[in-house]
């Protein structure tokens, strides 16, 4: 449910209605806007009358929410979430470019990536540490040394860092780490985004290969739930009857995404296209689309990449793939 207030409300009627929920065991999420403030309300609002509420002189109108998603609902907080790490805002209009290997192998392959995705425009650098493989047998990441590594390649050029989290036990681990990302295979272990909830830095979930966008929303929800409200959505690509590429991107969600949530939108063209050149193919797609921003895989020597070469671009490619987004972003914004 949510309560629409007149402008200006009563202080003193505002507090006395917000305690009046509260006792109903209701929880009440304030969101300011430019010209009306709303209360998101979440809990056991069948018991309560809308009625009730509306008759309240400080009330413009009450409406019931029908989405399951609460905190993620746009109709709870209709101004754009922009979530800070470090001077980048992600989201509200701005174009965030993240960008780095699939995985960390070395000082010298990170930091040498972190300076040219830099010098292109990146705004973050990405590098997996734990990998999510499909075999057990395949390579895992470099764990801890990873993130360390990350941790020098930021020291060395002042970029924020982004890792995946496989599992929640690592989390100690990515203390210093700016953007937890959850891959699309993690987007229903939900005791992990239970666990991401509890802290405060900023997640980056990953769309499911198979998940719906109720369903991608629920995950952002149970995040947001738990008290963190830094959430960001990556649209990464879903499985469809078509092999020829590695996933079946859906730029399609970027749009509708936006009607139904506040939240930003990335998209990763890398893990859906699976060939470098495609990637450089649709990521302007992308941005035209209205994406927040892009992930994307970048290798200094892709054909010598420990992981996912085929779709990583070599810095020259990526230099030319940012500056083409950045263009049609200030395009589009005019
Ligand atoms: C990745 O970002 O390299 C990755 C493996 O992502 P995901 O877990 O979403 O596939
Ligand atoms: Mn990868």
């Amino acid at each position: 449910m949510i309560v629409i207030l007149k402008q200006n409300p009563n202080p003193a009627q505002l507090e006395s209605l917000i305690a009046w929920l509260e006792e109903k065991h209701i929880e009440v999420n304030k969101s300011v806007g430019t010209t009306h403030t709303i209360l998101g309300l979440v809990g056991d609002t069948a018991a309560i009358d809308p009625d009730l509420i509306s008759a309240l002189g400080i009330v413009e109108d009450v409406k019931r929410v029908q989405e399951p998603y609460k905190h993620a609902n746009v109709k709870f907080h209709p101004a754009p979430t922009v979530i800070e790490i470090g001077a980048q805002k992600i989201g509200g209009g701005s174009l965030t470019l993240i960008a780095g290997p699939c995985t960390v192998e070395s000082e010298e392959q990170i930091v040498g990536i972190a300076k040219r995705v830099k010098a292109a425009g990146a705004a973050i650098l990405r590098g997996g540490a734990f990998k999510p493989r499909t075999s057990p047998y395949a390579y895992q990441g470099l764990g801890e040394e990873g993130i360390a590594l990350l941790k020098t390649a930021r020291a060395e050029t002042g970029l924020p860092i982004a890792a995946e989290i496989t599992d929640s036990a690592q989390l100690p681990l990515f203390a210093e780490v700016d953007l937890i990302q959850v891959g699309a295979r993690n987007m229903q272990n939900f005791a992990l985004l239970n666990v991401l909830g509890k802290q405060e830095k900023p997640v980056m979930l990953m769309r499911g290969h198979c998940a719906s966008y109720e369903e991608w929303l629920m995950s952002a929800e149970y995040i947001m739930a738990a008290g963190n409200h830094n959430v960001i959505l990556c649209e990464g690509g879903i499985r469809s009857y078509e092999h020829t590429n590695r996933h079946m991107l859906d730029l399609a969600a970027v749009p509708m995404l936006r009607r139904l949530t506040h939240l930003p939108i990335l998209v990763d063209p890398s893990h859906a296209a699976g060939r470098s050149w495609l990637v450089s193919e649709i990521a302007p797609a992308a941005v035209a689309a209205g994406a927040d921003g892009l992930s994307i895989e970048v290798h200094s020597d892709p054909e010598h990449a420990v992981m996912d070469g085929p779709q990583s671009l070599d810095p020259d490619a990526f230099d030319t793939v940012a500056a083409k987004a950045k263009a049609l972003h200030s395009f589009l914004a005019e």
